[in-house]
This record gives C-alpha cells, sequence and structure tokens, in this order.
C-alpha cells in the first residue's frame, strides 16, 4: 500500500475528518479528480473533486451505484467495519489495577513475548520508580530470555552457516533495535 501526502489536505464531506495523506487500495497510484476515498473516520465513500472546498464531495447516486457494485469497495469496507470493531471492543476493554497488571504479567500461562510486552506496557504508564524497578528488572530478564530463545532457535538450524547467517540477522537486528531505542533516551 502506498500513501500519499495531500499537499491541499482533504477534508470528509460527511463527517469533516481533515486528511492530510491517503493510501491507494493497490499499487502507487496518486489520487485525483473523480477517485474514490474511503473516510476511515466515518466509513463513507468520497470523490476526490479539486473543484470544491475540501477536495472531497459526496458521490453522486449513479456513481453510488457503481460502488456499491465493485467487489473491491465492499472489501475495503469490510476492513474498514472490522477495524472500527476491533477498536471500539479495545476502548471497551476495562482498566486492570495495578495489582491486576502485576498479576496478570507474572501469569505463568502466558507466552514468553505477551509477559514481555505486559511487562514493557506496566513499566511505562507507572512511573512511581519503587513499583516499577522491580517490574523493569522483570522486564529486562524476560527480554532477556525472549532474545536467548530467539537466538537458540536460530542456533538449532540443522545446516550451521545457515544457523549463524540466522544468528547474525538476528544480532543486527537487536542492535539495531537497541540503538534505535537507546539513542533516543538521555544517558
Ligand atoms: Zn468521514
Amino acid at each position: 500500500m502506498h500513501t500519499t501526502a495531500l499537499t491541499a489536505g482533504a477534508i470528509c464531506p460527511f463527517c469533516g475528518q481533515r486528511y492530510d495523506a491517503a493510501s491507494a487500495l493497490d499499487g502507487d497510484a496518486i489520487p485525483g479528480n473523480g477517485d474514490l476515498t474511503l473516510c476511515m473516520n466515518c466509513g463513507e465513500w468520497a470523490m476526490f473533486d479539486s473543484g470544491v472546498p475540501g477536495g472531497l464531495r459526496k458521490p453522486t447516486d449513479s456513481e453510488y451505484e457503481v460502488i456499491v457494485a465493485n467487489p473491491i469497495t465492499g472489501k475495503a469496507r469490510k476492513i474498514w467495519q472490522q477495524m472500527k470493531e476491533e477498536r471500539r471492543a479495545k476502548a471497551k476493554a476495562p482498566k486492570l489495577s495495578i495489582d491486576q497488571k502485576y498479576d496478570a504479567l507474572t501469569n505463568p500461562d502466558l507466552t514468553l513475548d505477551k509477559q514481555f510486552d505486559l511487562a514493557c506496557e506496566f513499566a511505562f504508564t507507572n512511573p512511581p520508580p519503587d513499583q516499577a524497578r522491580p517490574l523493569l528488572k522483570r522486564m529486562f530478564l524476560l527480554g532477556a530470555l525472549v532474545l536467548t530463545n530467539r537466538m537458540m532457535t536460530s542456533a538449532r538450524q540443522p545446516d550451521p552457516r545457515r544457523a549463524a547467517r540466522e544468528v547474525a540477522r538476528l544480532l543486527a537486528e537487536i542492535e539495531e533495535q537497541t540503538i534505535g531505542v537507546l539513542g533516543k533516551a538521555k544517558p
């Protein structure tokens, strides 16, 4: 999917949402007059039209008939609906108390990756240092375990040269991410 910056911006004629970029559903098409777009906010179809304020207009009745008959637009709309429902479900999910979060991240039934994600989330959203310190420690240990596990899996390749290549690739990835994160933090 290719995203194009909309220099003039665009405003959804249905809900008023402003956009400064658009992504092509297929290939790297650049939106132009008469092209169709799906508003990510309200899920309505609009047509690019440089002749109207906001750069987008509601489709005419005949355009709308073509839109609803097209299988690609139907699929896009379905994906949008799924995303919207997922977002709604996420917003509705109950907020966990600190104790509940701690229980969740020490739950041995969760995979290490999941525990690590929870620990990261927890450490970042719970600033009191006394509470955060044991969690940060746990997070680092979990991180080390997860990475060691991945490294062991890579090293267990039957072909030793391939194993060495995969370990090297993994190390490069870890280094890139570590430097990426540490580079932004103050020493
Ligand atoms: Zn809209």
